[in-house]
């Protein structure tokens, strides 16, 4: 930290709503680094990342938080972008703006463990210094800590842990509570919360909470699966708006396709039983393949889930199957060609896959069979009716 020169925090987030929290872990962050002011940069409105209230509500509660807290801006770069909206060019765009300052970035736990699939991620960490707030609520905080040390030798970044000693407060939160009709009057400014009744906001929200998905998979996955997970999630919300189709359920099919992959494989086994999957041979001599069956029972089971075609997105996402629906395909192809796939062709495979999916698919699939019969590994009979389905596309 260079104390000579002018320091300028940059909150970034959803703000859906602002919240007390929120508040304090400012004012905290702002006295201990000394920081001149901190400017709340709410995001723009993206449909896949469950925002629950219009980015206009989001701002004028922002605004209304903000009043008469002199050191406390709210800026409306992101808000008003019409195009797609990332955090290394908003640092940018404050970096120009502010030459001679030193920008901390203020960034949630639950956001840092994302921040590998971030777009341009190491001229983010070139541009800024990363103050990631622990919320005391977060539970995996040895998680945390070793993905923190992982990325400052990694990109030799500056990056630092800030335990905040705030109420147990989030967004997620006050919409439970607005939903089953609880009191948040101690939970957001005055001002917010006549704001909330005045719109009647928050009482109809979509139940699939995205949160709560990635909090289980933190839990049950390991860090290079959950990242996995979240860019299957984060391709597939780009084929769904290439294609027309639902950006998010094919964000959280991403997210949810692999939960039940690191489950062992005997235990697998043992929970087929319980759900009711059907394990014939081949799948008992090729359990992996359990996972996607298992991945849809947890997802109906533990999140809820019950719209079909999330749960057979999740259901046929490895085998595939006949005359799949687009956010199977979707699911599908993502799961190949995410960022981190580096097996032969997947290059040529990315680029088809916003050509053509059905000719992607039937690519993969044989590819997929190919490999097997290599393998000498007997063919699920799903994957061979996905084949014969979709062979005449090549
Ligand atoms: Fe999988
Ligand atoms: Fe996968």
């Amino acid at each position: 930290m260079d104390y000579t020169k002018q320091r300028i925090g940059i909150f970034g987030g959803a703000f859906d709503p602002i919240h007390n929290g929120h508040l304090v872990v400012a004012k905290n962050i702002l006295d201990s680094l000394c920081l001149e002011k901190i400017i709340f940069v709410p995001t723009g409105d993206a449909p896949h990342k469950n925002i629950k209230s219009d980015k206009k509500n989001r701002l004028n509660m922002l605004k209304l938080a903000l009043e008469n807290k002199s050191n406390f801006e709210v800026n409306e770069y992101e808000i008003n972008k019409s195009e797609k909206s990332y955090t290394s060019e908003t640092i940018r765009y404050f970096k120009e703006k502010n030459p001679y300052a030193e920008i901390y970035l203020i960034i949630g736990s639950d956001e840092f463990i994302e921040i590998e699939t971030w777009h341009n991620m190491i001229n983010l960490l070139e541009n800024c210094i990363l103050i990631v707030a622990l919320r005391p609520e977060f539970d995996n905080k040895n998680f945390l800590l070793d993905y923190l040390r992982r990325i400052k030798r990694k990109y030799s970044s500056n990056v630092f842990l800030f335990e905040v000693n705030a109420q147990n407060i989030s967004s997620e939160l006050i919409r439970n509570r607005i939903l089953l009709n609880k009191n948040i009057d101690f939970l957001v400014p005055k001002k917010v919360c006549e704001y909330i009744k005045q719109k009647d906001l928050y009482r109809h929200s979509l139940k699939i909470n995205t949160d709560a998905i990635k909090k289980f998979l933190i839990k049950t996955l390991s860090p290079r699966r959950f990242i996995h997970s979240v860019c299957v999630a984060n391709i597939a919300v780009d084929l769904a708006k290439r294609y027309n189709g639902d950006v998010f359920k094919a964000y959280v099919g991403g997210l949810l396709h692999d939960c039940a992959k690191e489950i062992p494989n005997g235990e697998k086994i043992r929970m087929c039983n319980y759900y009711g999957v059907e394990v014939d041979k081949i799948l008992m001599a090729q359990p992996d393949l359990l996972h996607q069956f298992l991945g849809a029972s947890l997802a109906y089971s533990v999140f809820y889930i019950r719209d079909v075609d999330i749960l057979n997105a999740v259901r046929y996402h490895t085998t595939g199957r006949g005359n799949m629906s687009l956010l199977e395909k979707i699911i599908y192809l993502a799961d190949y060609t995410e960022p981190n796939r580096i097996h032969e062709n997947v290059k040529y495979i990315r680029k088809l896959v916003y050509e053509d999916l059905d000719r992607a698919l039937a690519y993969c699939l044989k590819i997929t069979l190919d490999e097997n019969k290599k393998r000498n590994r007997m063919i699920y009979s799903l994957s061979n009716e996905a084949f014969e389905f979709y062979k005449e596309k090549l």
